[in-house]
């Protein structure tokens, strides 16, 4: 990241040197309430691919035949291993016959 000049920062009490961090941070509006959920998640130590798994799956962005369906992808969102009415990621990871087995 480099430094391209100075600006003023009220806070940090005055000058502060210029970068791209900066000017994204002069943009952005102040957050006083981070999503607790991700500090869970951006803490977890394992795969990066694990870490954007969990993440994905509390967000509800893993293609699961729910999604498909909600994306216009597929017709049908009922589960193929066991028939269950919606195949979301709660039934996949949670509630299906083979989760439960683990
Ligand atoms: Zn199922």
């Amino acid at each position: 990241m480099g430094v391209g000049g100075i600006y003023s920062s009220p806070q940090r009490g005055g000058i502060a040197p210029y970068c791209v961090a900066s000017a994204y941070m002069l943009c952005s509006p102040p957050t006083t309430d981070p999503d607790p959920l991700w500090e869970v998640i951006k803490h977890y130590r394992g795969l990066r691919r694990v870490r954007m798994f969990i993440w994905l799956a509390c967000h509800g962005g893993n293609m699961t035949k729910s999604e498909r369906v909600r994306r216009h992808l597929a017709d049908d969102s009922s589960c193929d291993a066991c028939s269950h009415v919606v195949e979301n990621a709660l039934h996949v990871l949670c509630d299906s016959q083979q989760a439960r087995q683990l």
